[in-house]
Protein backbone atom coordinates (compact mmCIF):
# COMPACT_ATOMS: atom_id res chain seq x y z
CA UNK A 1 0.00 0.00 0.00
CA UNK A 2 1.36 3.65 -0.70
CA UNK A 3 2.20 6.01 1.96
CA UNK A 4 1.78 9.58 1.98
CA UNK A 5 3.21 11.99 3.99
CA UNK A 6 0.86 14.10 5.56
CA UNK A 7 1.19 17.61 6.89
CA UNK A 8 -1.68 20.55 7.99
CA UNK A 9 -2.31 23.65 8.65
CA UNK A 10 -5.06 25.44 10.28
CA UNK A 11 -6.73 28.44 9.57
CA UNK A 12 -8.67 31.42 10.33
CA UNK A 13 -10.54 33.94 8.62
CA UNK A 14 -12.42 37.02 9.13
CA UNK A 15 -15.73 37.88 7.35
CA UNK A 16 -15.72 41.48 6.23
CA UNK A 17 -19.09 41.57 8.11
CA UNK A 18 -20.44 38.62 10.14
CA UNK A 19 -22.43 36.17 8.82
CA UNK A 20 -25.94 35.78 9.82
CA UNK A 21 -27.13 32.59 10.90
CA UNK A 22 -29.78 30.77 13.07
CA UNK A 23 -27.33 29.92 15.49
CA UNK A 24 -26.02 33.71 15.80
CA UNK A 25 -23.43 35.94 13.93
CA UNK A 26 -20.38 34.11 12.45
CA UNK A 27 -17.40 36.28 12.64
CA UNK A 28 -14.71 33.98 11.28
CA UNK A 29 -14.40 30.88 9.16
CA UNK A 30 -11.82 28.40 10.40
CA UNK A 31 -10.72 24.90 8.24
CA UNK A 32 -7.52 23.39 8.05
CA UNK A 33 -5.28 23.11 4.45
CA UNK A 34 -4.10 19.40 4.39
CA UNK A 35 -0.67 18.24 2.27
CA UNK A 36 -0.22 14.72 1.07
CA UNK A 37 3.00 13.94 -0.90
CA UNK A 38 4.30 10.70 -2.44
CA UNK A 39 7.58 9.59 -2.36
CA UNK A 40 7.62 10.43 -6.09
CA UNK A 41 7.59 14.32 -5.39
CA UNK A 42 4.39 14.05 -6.15
CA UNK A 43 2.23 16.95 -4.12
CA UNK A 44 -1.67 17.73 -3.66
CA UNK A 45 -3.59 19.80 -1.35
CA UNK A 46 -7.20 19.01 0.41
CA UNK A 47 -9.05 21.32 2.37
CA UNK A 48 -11.51 20.63 5.57
CA UNK A 49 -13.93 23.34 5.87
CA UNK A 50 -16.62 22.00 8.36
CA UNK A 51 -19.40 23.55 9.10
CA UNK A 52 -21.27 22.62 12.18
CA UNK A 53 -24.49 24.56 12.85
CA UNK A 54 -25.62 23.03 9.29
CA UNK A 55 -24.22 19.48 10.41
CA UNK A 56 -20.79 18.50 10.09
CA UNK A 57 -18.16 17.99 12.61
CA UNK A 58 -17.06 20.73 14.40
CA UNK A 59 -13.74 22.89 13.12
CA UNK A 60 -12.48 21.30 17.32
CA UNK A 61 -13.52 17.61 16.08
CA UNK A 62 -11.66 18.27 12.86
CA UNK A 63 -8.88 19.29 14.30
CA UNK A 64 -8.39 16.56 16.93
CA UNK A 65 -8.66 14.25 14.51
CA UNK A 66 -5.56 15.57 12.05
CA UNK A 67 -3.41 15.78 15.50
CA UNK A 68 -4.15 12.18 16.17
CA UNK A 69 -2.69 10.72 12.74
CA UNK A 70 0.85 9.99 12.04
CA UNK A 71 2.90 12.25 9.51
CA UNK A 72 2.60 9.50 7.10
CA UNK A 73 -0.43 7.95 6.03
CA UNK A 74 -1.95 5.44 3.87
CA UNK A 75 -5.31 4.75 2.01
CA UNK A 76 -6.59 2.93 4.70
CA UNK A 77 -6.96 5.49 7.26
CA UNK A 78 -8.12 7.93 4.00
CA UNK A 79 -11.23 5.28 3.42
CA UNK A 80 -11.62 4.98 6.96
CA UNK A 81 -12.67 7.94 8.38
CA UNK A 82 -15.70 7.61 10.12
CA UNK A 83 -18.90 9.19 9.00
CA UNK A 84 -19.66 11.43 12.11
CA UNK A 85 -16.60 13.54 10.50
CA UNK A 86 -17.77 14.68 6.69
CA UNK A 87 -15.81 17.57 6.49
CA UNK A 88 -12.65 15.03 7.06
CA UNK A 89 -13.62 12.40 4.40
CA UNK A 90 -13.62 15.10 1.78
CA UNK A 91 -10.62 17.24 2.26
CA UNK A 92 -8.58 13.67 2.82
CA UNK A 93 -10.32 12.32 0.24
CA UNK A 94 -10.13 15.22 -2.57
CA UNK A 95 -6.15 15.66 -1.68
CA UNK A 96 -5.59 12.15 -2.25
CA UNK A 97 -7.92 12.24 -5.54
CA UNK A 98 -5.91 14.93 -6.69
CA UNK A 99 -2.71 13.41 -5.70
CA UNK A 100 -2.98 9.79 -7.62
CA UNK A 101 -4.37 11.73 -10.72
CA UNK A 102 -0.90 14.04 -10.54
CA UNK A 103 0.34 15.18 -13.07
CA UNK A 104 -3.19 15.38 -15.07
CA UNK A 105 -5.59 16.91 -13.49
CA UNK A 106 -8.92 16.68 -15.32
CA UNK A 107 -10.06 20.04 -16.71
CA UNK A 108 -13.29 20.60 -15.43
CA UNK A 109 -16.48 21.96 -17.76
CA UNK A 110 -17.74 25.06 -15.98
CA UNK A 111 -20.97 25.35 -15.03
CA UNK A 112 -22.72 29.14 -15.08
CA UNK A 113 -22.76 30.90 -11.37
CA UNK A 114 -25.40 31.93 -9.52
CA UNK A 115 -25.51 34.80 -7.99
CA UNK A 116 -27.01 35.71 -3.66
CA UNK A 117 -28.85 38.83 -3.57
CA UNK A 118 -29.35 40.81 -0.72
CA UNK A 119 -32.02 40.25 1.21
CA UNK A 120 -35.35 42.36 0.86
CA UNK A 121 -35.77 45.50 -1.06
CA UNK A 122 -32.12 45.67 -1.90
CA UNK A 123 -31.51 42.94 -4.16
CA UNK A 124 -34.02 45.18 -6.50
CA UNK A 125 -31.37 46.99 -6.98
CA UNK A 126 -28.23 44.72 -7.20
CA UNK A 127 -29.33 42.43 -9.92
CA UNK A 128 -28.50 44.77 -12.99
CA UNK A 129 -24.78 45.34 -12.69
CA UNK A 130 -24.87 41.23 -12.41
CA UNK A 131 -27.23 40.83 -14.98
CA UNK A 132 -24.47 42.94 -17.24
CA UNK A 133 -21.76 40.93 -16.09
CA UNK A 134 -23.24 38.04 -17.22
CA UNK A 135 -25.17 36.12 -14.24
CA UNK A 136 -28.54 35.00 -15.12
CA UNK A 137 -29.27 32.90 -11.80
CA UNK A 138 -30.02 35.07 -8.80
CA UNK A 139 -30.79 33.29 -5.08
CA UNK A 140 -32.87 35.48 -2.98
CA UNK A 141 -33.56 34.88 0.79
CA UNK A 142 -36.67 34.90 1.66
CA UNK A 143 -38.18 34.58 5.51
CA UNK A 144 -36.87 37.56 6.91
CA UNK A 145 -39.17 40.13 6.90
CA UNK A 146 -43.17 39.67 6.95
CA UNK A 147 -44.37 37.37 4.05
CA UNK A 148 -46.22 40.04 3.02
CA UNK A 149 -43.67 42.51 2.74
CA UNK A 150 -41.37 39.83 0.88
CA UNK A 151 -44.04 38.82 -1.36
CA UNK A 152 -44.40 42.57 -2.75
CA UNK A 153 -40.87 43.07 -3.61
CA UNK A 154 -40.71 39.41 -5.18
CA UNK A 155 -43.24 40.93 -7.85
CA UNK A 156 -41.30 43.51 -8.21
CA UNK A 157 -38.25 41.83 -8.75
CA UNK A 158 -39.98 39.39 -10.73
CA UNK A 159 -41.52 42.39 -13.02
CA UNK A 160 -38.18 43.94 -13.33
CA UNK A 161 -35.64 40.92 -14.09
CA UNK A 162 -35.57 39.83 -17.80
CA UNK A 163 -37.14 36.63 -19.03
CA UNK A 164 -34.25 34.34 -19.02
CA UNK A 165 -33.10 35.34 -15.85
CA UNK A 166 -33.73 32.43 -13.01
CA UNK A 167 -34.43 33.23 -9.62
CA UNK A 168 -34.17 30.60 -6.29
CA UNK A 169 -36.03 31.31 -3.36
CA UNK A 170 -34.01 30.31 -0.42
CA UNK A 171 -35.72 29.99 2.60
CA UNK A 172 -33.32 28.57 4.81
CA UNK A 173 -36.20 26.36 6.60
CA UNK A 174 -37.85 29.53 7.70
CA UNK A 175 -41.03 29.31 6.61
CA UNK A 176 -44.07 27.98 8.20
CA UNK A 177 -46.49 24.99 6.45
CA UNK A 178 -49.34 28.09 5.32
CA UNK A 179 -46.40 30.26 4.24
CA UNK A 180 -44.60 27.87 2.40
CA UNK A 181 -48.06 26.89 0.40
CA UNK A 182 -48.75 31.10 -0.59
CA UNK A 183 -44.83 30.98 -1.44
CA UNK A 184 -45.72 28.16 -4.25
CA UNK A 185 -48.93 29.21 -5.16
CA UNK A 186 -47.32 32.55 -6.01
CA UNK A 187 -44.56 30.90 -7.89
CA UNK A 188 -46.85 28.71 -9.62
CA UNK A 189 -49.01 31.46 -10.93
CA UNK A 190 -45.97 33.60 -11.73
CA UNK A 191 -44.35 30.23 -14.49
CA UNK A 192 -41.00 29.57 -15.01
CA UNK A 193 -38.55 32.38 -13.63
CA UNK A 194 -38.27 30.61 -10.46
CA UNK A 195 -36.24 27.75 -10.82
CA UNK A 196 -37.02 26.51 -7.13
CA UNK A 197 -37.99 27.31 -3.44
CA UNK A 198 -35.10 25.99 -1.72
CA UNK A 199 -35.51 24.45 2.04
CA UNK A 200 -39.29 25.95 2.71
CA UNK A 201 -39.38 23.76 5.88
CA UNK A 202 -37.84 22.95 8.70
CA UNK A 203 -35.34 20.07 8.51
CA UNK A 204 -37.46 17.61 10.35
CA UNK A 205 -40.61 18.61 8.09
CA UNK A 206 -40.04 16.11 5.18
CA UNK A 207 -43.31 14.48 5.20
CA UNK A 208 -44.75 17.95 4.86
CA UNK A 209 -42.35 18.81 2.60
CA UNK A 210 -42.99 15.85 0.36
CA UNK A 211 -46.53 16.62 0.42
CA UNK A 212 -46.16 20.47 -0.92
CA UNK A 213 -43.60 18.84 -3.63
CA UNK A 214 -46.76 16.96 -5.13
CA UNK A 215 -48.83 19.19 -4.72
CA UNK A 216 -47.07 22.55 -6.75
CA UNK A 217 -44.95 22.49 -9.90
CA UNK A 218 -42.84 24.75 -8.97
CA UNK A 219 -39.72 22.40 -8.21
CA UNK A 220 -38.27 22.07 -4.36
CA UNK A 221 -34.81 21.91 -3.53
CA UNK A 222 -33.81 20.17 0.13
CA UNK A 223 -30.81 22.40 1.41
CA UNK A 224 -31.01 22.14 5.54
CA UNK A 225 -32.24 19.04 5.32
CA UNK A 226 -29.50 17.32 3.30
CA UNK A 227 -26.01 18.73 4.65
CA UNK A 228 -24.33 15.14 4.69
CA UNK A 229 -24.42 12.08 2.87
CA UNK A 230 -26.20 9.76 5.06
CA UNK A 231 -29.33 12.70 5.26
CA UNK A 232 -29.30 12.60 1.44
CA UNK A 233 -29.85 8.87 1.91
CA UNK A 234 -32.31 8.70 4.12
CA UNK A 235 -34.57 11.54 2.36
CA UNK A 236 -34.26 9.54 -0.63
CA UNK A 237 -35.56 6.41 1.24
CA UNK A 238 -38.51 8.37 2.39
CA UNK A 239 -39.42 9.47 -1.37
CA UNK A 240 -37.84 12.73 -1.90
CA UNK A 241 -37.49 12.88 -6.00
CA UNK A 242 -36.96 16.63 -5.80
CA UNK A 243 -33.02 18.76 -5.62
CA UNK A 244 -30.88 18.22 -3.43
CA UNK A 245 -28.29 21.18 -2.65
CA UNK A 246 -24.93 19.60 -2.02
CA UNK A 247 -22.03 21.16 0.00
CA UNK A 248 -19.36 18.87 -1.31
CA UNK A 249 -17.05 20.57 1.66
CA UNK A 250 -19.48 18.82 4.16
CA UNK A 251 -21.33 16.38 2.28
CA UNK A 252 -18.68 13.52 3.43
CA UNK A 253 -16.63 11.19 1.23
CA UNK A 254 -16.24 11.92 -2.49
CA UNK A 255 -16.63 8.72 -3.86
CA UNK A 256 -19.55 7.54 -2.00
CA UNK A 257 -21.18 10.62 -3.07
CA UNK A 258 -20.35 9.88 -6.81
CA UNK A 259 -21.81 6.36 -6.31
CA UNK A 260 -25.05 7.69 -4.72
CA UNK A 261 -25.70 10.70 -7.48
CA UNK A 262 -25.40 8.09 -10.24
CA UNK A 263 -26.77 5.15 -9.34
CA UNK A 264 -30.16 6.91 -8.41
CA UNK A 265 -29.69 9.77 -10.75
CA UNK A 266 -30.45 12.35 -8.34
CA UNK A 267 -31.09 16.30 -9.30
CA UNK A 268 -28.40 18.12 -8.07
CA UNK A 269 -27.44 21.52 -7.35
CA UNK A 270 -24.06 22.30 -6.11
CA UNK A 271 -22.84 25.49 -3.52
CA UNK A 272 -19.85 26.28 -1.37
CA UNK A 273 -19.34 25.99 2.19
CA UNK A 274 -16.92 29.40 2.39
CA UNK A 275 -14.25 27.43 1.42
CA UNK A 276 -10.68 28.78 0.21
CA UNK A 277 -9.50 28.40 -3.68
CA UNK A 278 -8.23 24.50 -2.65
CA UNK A 279 -11.84 22.96 -1.33
CA UNK A 280 -13.26 25.57 -3.75
CA UNK A 281 -11.85 23.41 -6.83
CA UNK A 282 -12.73 19.84 -5.27
CA UNK A 283 -16.32 20.69 -5.24
CA UNK A 284 -16.64 22.46 -8.28
CA UNK A 285 -14.75 19.75 -9.61
CA UNK A 286 -17.60 16.79 -8.52
CA UNK A 287 -20.33 19.67 -9.18
CA UNK A 288 -18.81 19.75 -13.18
CA UNK A 289 -18.81 15.79 -13.08
CA UNK A 290 -22.04 15.25 -10.76
CA UNK A 291 -24.55 17.84 -12.26
CA UNK A 292 -26.81 16.25 -14.55
CA UNK A 293 -29.21 19.64 -15.38
CA UNK A 294 -26.27 21.69 -15.82
CA UNK A 295 -28.17 24.04 -13.14
CA UNK A 296 -25.93 26.91 -11.81
CA UNK A 297 -23.64 26.62 -8.89
CA UNK A 298 -23.49 28.66 -5.82
CA UNK A 299 -19.88 29.33 -5.90
CA UNK A 300 -19.46 33.58 -5.44
CA UNK A 301 -17.94 33.75 -2.05
CA UNK A 302 -14.79 35.17 -1.47
CA UNK A 303 -15.99 38.52 -1.48
CA UNK A 304 -16.95 38.07 1.79
CA UNK A 305 -13.82 37.74 3.27
CA UNK A 306 -11.37 40.49 4.52
CA UNK A 307 -8.59 38.67 2.68
CA UNK A 308 -10.58 38.22 -0.66
CA UNK A 309 -7.25 37.39 -2.70
CA UNK A 310 -6.99 34.59 -0.78
CA UNK A 311 -2.82 34.87 -1.27
CA UNK A 312 -1.86 33.27 2.01
CA UNK A 313 -3.04 30.12 0.13
CA UNK A 314 -0.81 30.57 -2.67
CA UNK A 315 2.23 30.99 -0.03
CA UNK A 316 1.14 28.62 2.05
CA UNK A 317 1.31 26.35 -0.66
CA UNK A 318 4.54 27.28 -1.63
CA UNK A 319 5.97 27.05 1.92
CA UNK A 320 5.44 23.44 1.88
MG1 LIG B 1 -29.77 27.12 1.16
Amino acid sequence: MTHFRFEFHPYRRKFKRPLQTKHGNWQFRQGIILRLSDNCDHIAFGEIAPLSWFGSETFEQALAFCRQLPSQIDEEIIFSIPNELPACQFGFESAWETLISNPQIPQSRQLPLSYLLPAKEAALQEWQPLWNQGYRTFKWKIGIAPIKEELQIFHQLVRSLPAAAKLRLDANGGLNYMQAQKWLQVCDEIGGIVEFLEQPLAVEALEATLELSKRFSTPIALDESVATLSQMQESYQRGWRGIFVIKPSIVGSPRRLREFCQSRQIDAVFSSAFETAIGRQAALNLAAELSRHNRAVGFGVSQWFEDEDESWIQELCQIY
